[in-house]
Order: C-alpha cells, then sequence, then structure tokens
C-alpha cells in the first residue's frame, strides 16, 4: 500500500492511483497544467476575435442549410452556458440534440426545456431504447471494473456524432473546456469510445442484444468521421472567461436555469457512480478533479476545496435511495445488486480492448505536436 500523499497544490491525492509527486509534493496533474496547458491557455481574458473568426467559418459552412452545427445539451452548467455562447455571442445556428438515455433528472429536463425556450433553438431527442441501456448498464456492473459510466457516455457521445454525420452538419460544439476539465480523473475517461471492450463485456454478461444502442468506435471517430466527412469539434468556452459560478448565476437570472448539486449530477446513474459507486468501491472521489480544475483556474482555493471534500459527496440517505433506484431500473433487487458491487475489483485490461489503438494515437499526436498533454496511457 502506497503512504497517502496529497498535493501541495491542487486536491488530488494518492486515491489517484497513478500520481506521482515532485519534490515539492506538486503532482503530476500541477506539473503538466504548469507545463503545457497553461502557456497556451488564457483564462482569464475573452478572445472574442478568435471566436468570431470559429464562428464565421461555422456560418459559411452552414449556408444554405437548416443549421450550422449541432451541440449536445445535458441541462448542466458547461452545455447551458456553452448554447447561450453559440446562439447569443457567435450568432450561429445550432441544432440542440439531446441523448436520452433514461437516467436524466427532472431537473435536467427542465433546465434542457427553459434553455432551448429562451434561445429560441430547435431540439432533437434520441430516446435510446432502455432494454439495451439497462442490459448493458448491468453487464458493466458485473465486470467489475470502474469505467461504469461508459454505456451512458458513450450512447451520448455517439448518439450526437452519428447524428451530426447522418445529417451533414460539420461542426460540433461541445463544453468540454479547460476551465472545469484540465484534471480528469484516473479511471475511465479513456475506455470511452473503445467497442471492443464494451462488446467483450456484453458478450460476457449481456443478455439483450444490443441492435439500436448508439455506437461510435475509434477508428469511425478518428479517422472517418473526421477526414471523410469533414467533422469538427470545436470548444467555445475555451474562448471565454468561464467562471462557473457565475455562470450559472446568469443562467439563473437569465433563463431561470437551476443548478445542481454537484457537476454532472443531473442524471440519478451518474450522481450514484459518482457519489457512491466509485468512491465507495474504487476509492475515489471525482470531486477531487473538478474542484483542483476550479484551483488551478483560480475560481476556489485550496481551502475552500479541502472543505468541500470533508462533507460526503451527497445526501446518504439519497444515496440509498438511488442503489435501489438504480437496482430496480435494471430490473435486480438490490440485494442482487449488493452481491455485485461486492465482487472484487477489476481492471478494464482484465477484457479485450483497444488501449494499443488509444497509445500509438496519443504517441502520433504528440509526435506531430497535435497532443500537448501529458495523457497517462
Ligand atoms: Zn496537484
Amino acid at each position: 500500500m502506497k503512504k497517502y500523499q496529497i498535493c501541495t497544490q491542487c486536491v488530488m491525492d494518492t486515491s489517484d492511483s497513478k500520481i506521482t509527486f515532485d519534490s515539492r509534493g506538486v503532482c503530476d496533474h500541477c506539473r503538466n497544467y504548469e507545463k503545457n496547458i497553461k502557456p497556451y491557455w488564457k483564462p482569464q481574458e475573452n478572445r472574442f476575435d478568435e471566436l468570431e473568426e470559429l464562428a464565421k467559418k461555422i456560418r459559411k459552412a452552414g449556408k444554405g442549410h437548416d443549421y450550422d452545427c449541432i451541440l449536445g445539451l445535458s441541462g448542466g452548467a458547461d452545455s447551458s452556458y456553452m448554447a447561450y455562447i453559440a446562439k447569443e455571442v457567435m450568432h450561429l445556428r445550432p441544432l440542440v440534440l439531446v441523448v436520452d438515455t433514461g437516467w436524466n433528472l427532472n431537473v435536467a429536463v427542465e433546465n434542457i426545456e427553459k434553455i432551448v425556450k429562451g434561445l429560441d433553438l430547435d431540439m432533437y431527442t434520441e430516446v435510446v431504447n432502455w432494454k439495451e441501456m439497462a442490459d448493458l448498464q448491468l453487464s458493466y456492473f458485473k465486470a467489475s471494473i470502474s469505467s461504469c459510466d461508459q454505456p451512458q457516455d458513450h450512447a451520448i457521445f455517439a448518439g450526437l456524432y452519428n447524428y451530426a454525420v447522418k445529417h451533414h452538419i460539420k461542426y460540433v460544439l461541445t463544453g468540454s473546456n479547460n476551465s472545469t476539465e484540465f484534471v480528469r480523473p484516473p479511471v475511465g475517461i479513456l475506455y470511452m469510445n473503445d467497442l471492443t471492450m464494451m462488446k467483450d463485456i456484453h458478450r460476457k454478461y449481456g443478455r439483450v442484444p444490443l441492435r439500436t444502442f448508439p455506437m461510435c468506435g475509434m477508428v469511425k471517430y478518428r479517422v472517418a468521421y473526421r477526414y471523410i466527412n469533414g467533422m469538427r469539434r470545436v470548444y467555445p468556452l475555451d474562448y471565454v472567461v468561464y467562471d462557473k459560478e457565475k455562470a450559472q448565476q446568469f443562467l439563473h437570472e437569465k433563463y431561470g436555469w437551476t443548478k445542481y448539486e454537484n457537476k454532472h449530477y443531473e442524471n440519478v446513474f451518474t450522481r450514484f457512480f459518482e457519489g457512491y459507486y466509485l468512491p465507495h468501491k474504487f476509492g475515489y472521489d471525482t470531486r477531487r478533479n473538478v474542484l483542483s480544475n476550479q484551483i488551478l483556474a483560480g475560481t476556489i482555493t485550496r481551502e475552500e476545496a479541502l472543505e468541500i471534500l470533508e462533507q460526503p459527496p451527497y445526501d446518504p440517505d439519497q444515496m440509498a435511495q438511488d442503489k435501489e433506484y438504480v437496482a430496480k431500473k435494471m430490473g435486480i433487487t438490490e440485494k442482487e445488486f449488493d452481491k455485485i458491487i461486492a465482487k472484487p475489483n477489476k481492471h478494464p485490461e482484465d477484457y479485450k480492448n483497444e488501449m494499443w489503438m488509444i497509445r500509438a494515437g496519443v504517441a502520433v499526436s504528440k509526435l506531430l505536436g497535435m497532443e500537448k498533454r501529458n495523457l497517462r496511457v
């Protein structure tokens, strides 16, 4: 067992199994940020000229079409604020795509409605077949890995990109951004598009054939969509000062948007997964990376973050209710679910996977100077 250590600059600690510290006690996330992100990123500065250049390109590509871009709206702060920027600042004509995975909380659905109505946007909802979604979700829990959020994340991702390409929409706007998402959780993220792993896990534990579940593998996304269909992914929030608290306040005042308890808690599954499953089974609290981002972005102090971490991720009574709800929704009893959760932890690499491809892709991107971050793969 490694000795407990917490970074002296952010709040990442040894619950991130791959973390390393230098002689000053500063973690690799912070060093990576200082060296590879900070010099290229100006969080305190609006870059409206560059944003307008980008907007011009997008508007031009959309001439003669119903929409010039597409954006995925979850109802959370990032995507809601991005929708505002797209419409009111960039003067784009986005189509809003909502992927309904069956787990959304009312607050998210209401937020989506308020933003869409307030900004007068068109919306399309892609409803994922629930039987397939539930079966795949249960398979991931049975697989005992930490990246149990993959089925839902993949459905949202694939639903958006497949729709864009099918309808010849070239630009995809994403609410991902450096100010809230630079420090990544140690688990999961890299496996989101790993269809080899998804199929292997489903073959071992699944029962319902996946006939309509949205899928978009790495080659399709990285190569075909990009170089054949000419699809571009843009990050508008990286061009503006994005202070999450202020953005939330603004959205509330202007559109009646409601704040969630925590980032990504727009959804029962995510709340349960991040607030209970990951900390309980894998000892990792995703608030650590969220708060560390805020510290590096200068929107919160380290002391404030440490104070927040003293509290449980969310109300323990709600956790118990969520566990029961998630089990029931997946068609099993809570007892059966407890048994599944209690099984020994496994690593994604215990299943067939495409990590070699991710590693090769990252190596090539680094060589070409397209990827500046140090990705731990
Ligand atoms: Zn750090």
